[in-house]
């Protein structure tokens, strides 16, 4: 047996699972039966290790292994064939062995033999007296052998099939796509993955229909891919609702998948998926043993994924998306800790100027975050990913304690000045968010109208009817509500109205423009008036130039924010910058 050999069959072995198992009755059985039809006290299921011959089962004998070296059970194992010693003293070979100093004579052994053909092993019979054996001794030992190999592959099934589908599953899957890369190394290939349908489609058709609607939806599915592929081609049921198979070499995948697709969707005749389901496949080619087994079952998710959102049948795994998922994730895991430890996170202000007295009556308070790996991420990015989720309370909690600490410390100081909080949607729909911020207001002792939060028009909408009782209860408590980036959004000024806000700010896409486009200027003007009519105090935000900040002020806005005033900058910094650019003396004035 060649070393190849050898270690492919102790691969084999090794894959099983086998080795070191505790006994089991179902090998126990037949090892007694064995012994029993030879009328011998010692019998065993003996598996080819490295160095040893391991016992699954065993009758007679009190050790769980002996050496390999001369035991007859690795010579069955690496001939795969039946051997038998009547007298093993008088055998040239194992005269010296290890059984026959243990007094053993007589040996019968049948090969344990996978379906790939390699010997892990031998079911045997031991006698202590010389002995021959009969023809039809050796047929039993030989059916039971096959028996012993039945048992093995059926618990080794167990767990690797779907029993839904039928069809392997993933961890099957994972095992033969790293056989592949040890097989063929190099060979390029791609994976099909089939996601059956969309969550939100399950979900309602399970709950018109039951959850028996979805078995019957993945037994169909199914055997419907089964069908559709070549005899010797696996199809994998990798998911719940997910299947998936590697193309072959040089087959026309693009046909393929497209009919693929219109069989899953049931426009192919016979298979009827019912109900609308929108079957989404993914592509992901990689190179046999050079990516782990995992790594393309993702890549295969992931363009299923992309599919998905692109609202396309078949979408190719692209590396970019992936990238781009894979630091959402990782910004998203990661910013749980960024708020518990100290240094990631800070606040910045940006200031307030009233276009009139030109002094500062306030600031912006902007959160920033120094990943300890990534650097600085840009708040627009992070706090997208973070609202999608329920860090957002933590979030805006973090912000609203820092503010407010400085904000007492402004307070002490004798300081004028307000402060601005952003508050994101999901903020506004815990029923207790404005009780809390009133709890801190107490807290920290501020006065509520030094604290005014900024919300945005599609923070509102998101949920109109609980985030105007939030809001309608903060502005009942004195804390001043701002809409901000106001004329992104779709709704119109009458329907804001209804919003219990003071404060307008118009966002920086229009003021940028002003200089330039007469068009803004006309839209700006109109914004400010109506608001104004309203009843609204305006800020311009985004001012980057001078032209920008003199039109502004022509045009009749009541405050500005923006870098050609001031940029964001750290607490300690907007207090120096304040020596040089005192508040407003007046302090804020209702505009209309
Ligand atoms: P926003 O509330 O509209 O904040 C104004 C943004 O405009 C800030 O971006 C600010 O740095 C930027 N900005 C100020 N002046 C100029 C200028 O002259 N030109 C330009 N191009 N930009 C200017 P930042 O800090 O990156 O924040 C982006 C957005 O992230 C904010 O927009 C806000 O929606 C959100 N955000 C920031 N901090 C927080 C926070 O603590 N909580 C929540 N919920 N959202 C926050
Ligand atoms: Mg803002
Ligand atoms: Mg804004």
């Amino acid at each position: 047996m060649s070393q190849a050999q050898e270690h492919a069959r102790l691969d084999a072995l090794h894959k099983l699972d086998l080795l070191d198992t505790p006994p089991s009755e179902a090998f126990d059985r037949i090892t007694r039966m064995a012994s029993q039809i030879f009328g011998l006290p010692i019998a065993a299921v003996s598996l080819t290790d490295h160095d040893r011959q391991w016992f699954k089962s065993r009758v007679g004998v009190d050790h769980w292994c002996i050496p390999r070296d001369k035991a007859p059970c690795a010579e069955v194992a690496e001939t795969t064939g039946t051997v038998l010693i009547p007298d093993l003293l008088a055998d040239d070979c194992y005269a010296g062995s290890h059984l026959a100093r243990q007094g053993v004579r007589f040996y019968a052994g049948a090969p344990l033999v996978t379906r790939d053909g390699f010997g892990l092993g031998a079911l045997c019979v031991l006698g202590t007296e010389p002995r021959r054996a009969s023809a039809t001794e050796m047929a039993a030992l030989h059916d039971l052998a096959q028996m012993v190999m039945n048992q093995i592959e059926l618990q080794h099934a167990f767990g690797r099939i779907d029993p839904l589908s039928g069809l392997p599953n993933r961890i099957q899957f994972l095992d033969d796509l790293e056989d592949l890369g040890r097989d063929r190394p190099g060979e390029k290939r791609l994976l099909v993955l089939v996601d059956l349908a969309r969550g939100d489609q399950l979900t309602a058709a399970v709950r018109a229909l039951g959850s028996s609607f979805l078995d019957q939806l993945v037994k169909d599915a199914g055997r419907a891919l089964r069908s559709s592929l070549a005899t010797d081609q696996k199809a994998y049921h990798v998911a719940a609702t997910q299947f998936a198979f590697v193309a072959r070499p040089g087959e026309d995948t693009a046909a393929r998948v497209a009919a693929l697709s219109k069989l899953m969707e049931g426009s192919g005749g016979e298979f009827d998926l019912r109900f609308g389901m929108t079957t989404a496949i993914g592509l992901a080619s990689f190179v046999a043993g050079a990516a782990a087994a995992h790594d393309v079952l993702r890549m295969g998710h992931n363009a299923a994924c992309d599919a998905r959102a692109q609202q396309v049948p078949v979408t190719s795994y692209s590396p970019w998306n992936d990238e781009a998922h894979q630091r959402r994730f990782r910004l998203l895991n990661d910013f749980g800790a960024a708020l518990g430890s100290p240094g990631q996170l800070k606040l910045v202000v940006q200031p307030r100027i009233d276009l009139r007295s030109g002094g500062c009556v306030g600031a912006e308070a902007l959160l920033r975050w120094t990943h300890p790996e990534l650097g600085n991420i840009p708040a627009s990015e992070f706090i997208a990913i973070v609202e999608q989720t329920s860090l957002v309370r933590p979030m805006t909690g973090w912000v609203l304690h820092a503010a407010l600490s400085r904000l007492q410390a402004w307070q002490s100081a004798g300081l004028d000045l307000d402060l601005s909080v952003n508050v994101s949607a999901a903020n506004l729909e815990e029923s207790d968010f404005a009780a809390q911020v009133q709890l801190l207001l107490l807290n920290y002792r501020i006065r509520p109208e030094r604290l005014e939060l900024e919300v945005t028009e599609s923070a509102v909408m998101a949920n109109a009817q609980r985030a105007l009782r939030q809001l309608e209860m903060l502005d009942g408590a004195g804390v001043r509500v701002a809409i901000d980036d106001f004329g992104t959004g779709y709704s119109s000024l009458a329907y804001l109205q209804r919003l219990p806000a003071k404060v307008v700010k118009i966002d920086r896409t229009f003021v940028r423009r002003l200089p330039e486009e007469e068009r803004a200027r006309t839209l700006v003007c109109s914004m400010v008036s109506l608001s104004h009519d309203l009843g609204y105090r305006v800020v311009a935000e985004g001012v980057e130039t001078a032209d920008a900040l003199q039109l502004l002020g022509a045009i009749g806005c009541d405050e500005a924010q923006g870098n050609y005033l001031a940029r964001p900058m750290e607490l300690d910094a907007f207090e120096r910058w304040l020596d040089a650019h005192p508040s407003a003396a007046t302090g804020r004035t209702a505009a209309a």
